[in-house]
């Protein structure tokens, strides 16, 4: 068997074309979201992280606004800075990239983010009324990942799940998510024992440890659908040579470049899964695309009014 590719590419051009008739709607009635992005310092992830953000804003014509304090920033002044950004009205969501410099208190600068122009889902407020099941702006990677099920047809009312990590920004939320989609979910973590049985009882396996390859074809049930959140850059070649054997234009790509990404789940799984997202590709679009729908949503709730009240039931 082989599994059938979840596309996260073609899922993330719907949910665009969607977006796209929802800001026009917007625009009709005097709105244009913005995202303010927050980038401190230099590190070359975290602008290339915001790039994206920016250019999929620039794309769909949302307004993007980049804030780069250097990374000598102190708590305080970042607290003011945000705080600006909460005062401003065209400005719909705010992200601040992470991760902040040591001397920044990162909890401090997430809390002060007005739960309405939290549009990374992180503000306890939002987290809290995930839980209750009744979602606001939900982090953007599990979000993804429910679009994912829902638009590849994949039931989850009464399918056993098995989320593997805990994190808060991808684990937590997408357990919750699961569970008041009506699956039976069970979160597993570093200290989980006998993770390799308790993943092969999952219908449904969504993977985020950040471990290279660790999800090999023994953990899956034969049939399960198989969710890779993992994204990790390897730069060993004897690690690439063992992870991409049977694959060798990925290995051809690696000698090129030097480096590769590969997920959390090893690409042999797919001889196994029902259903799998492949890495790249498949949860990764998503993530931006989940940012991007969560900006016009804010603007919606807190500037759209009446005339889009009914869209905003969603
Ligand atoms: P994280 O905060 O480091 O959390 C990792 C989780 O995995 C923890 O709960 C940890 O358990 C668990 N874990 C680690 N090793 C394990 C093992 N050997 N067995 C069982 N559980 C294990 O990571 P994260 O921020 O959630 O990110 C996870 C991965 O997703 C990373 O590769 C990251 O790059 C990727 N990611 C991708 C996107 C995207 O857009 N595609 C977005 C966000 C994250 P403990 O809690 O016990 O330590």
């Amino acid at each position: 068997m082989t599994a059938r590719i979840l596309d996260g590419n073609a899922i993330r051009n719907q949910i665009y074309a969607e977006l796209a008739q929802e800001i026009a709607s917007l625009r009709d009635a005097g709105i244009r979201p913005g995202l303010a992005a927050v980038l401190v310092g230099e590190n070359p992830a975290s602008q290339l992280y915001v790039k994206s953000k920016i250019a999929a804003c620039e794309k769909l014509g949302l307004a993007s606004f980049l804030l780069a304090p250097p990374a000598s920033i102190s708590t305080a002044e970042l607290l003011a800075l945000v705080d600006d950004l909460n005062r401003k009205n065209d400005v719909d969501g705010i992200l601040v990239q992470m991760p902040l410099p040591p001397q920044v208190d990162a909890k401090k600068i997430l809390d002060a983010v007005t739960p309405e122009k939290d549009v990374d889902g992180f503000h306890p407020v939002n987290v809290g009324k995930l839980v209750a099941g009744r979602p606001n702006l939900v982090a953007c990677t599990p979000l993804g990942v429910m679009e994912i099920f829902r638009r590849s047809g994949i039931p989850l009312e009464g399918a056993n799940a098995v989320v593997m990590g805990r994190s808060d920004i991808v684990g937590k939320p997408m357990a919750l998510l699961l569970i008041h989609a009506n699956a039976t979910v069970t979160v597993c973590h570093s200290k989980t024992r006998d993770l390799k049985d308790v993943v092969r009882r999952a219908d449904i396996v969504v993977v985020a440890m950040g471990r290279a390859a660790m999800v090999t074809a023994e953990y899956i049930q034969p049939g399960a659908t198989v969710i890779d959140v993992g994204q990790n850059v390897i730069t060993d070649a004897a690690q690439a040579e063992r992870i991409f054997a049977k694959f060798p234009e990925k290995l051809e790509s690696f000698r090129k470049k030097g480096s590769v990404l590969v997920g959390d789940v090893h690409p042999e799984v797919i001889e196994v899964a029902g259903a799998f997202t492949p890495v790249p590709g498949g949860v990764g679009p998503l993530t931006i695309a989940m940012l991007m729908s969560n900006t016009v949503r804010a603007a919606r709730l807190r500037r759209g009014g009446t005339a889009s009240a009914a869209a905003a039931v969603r």
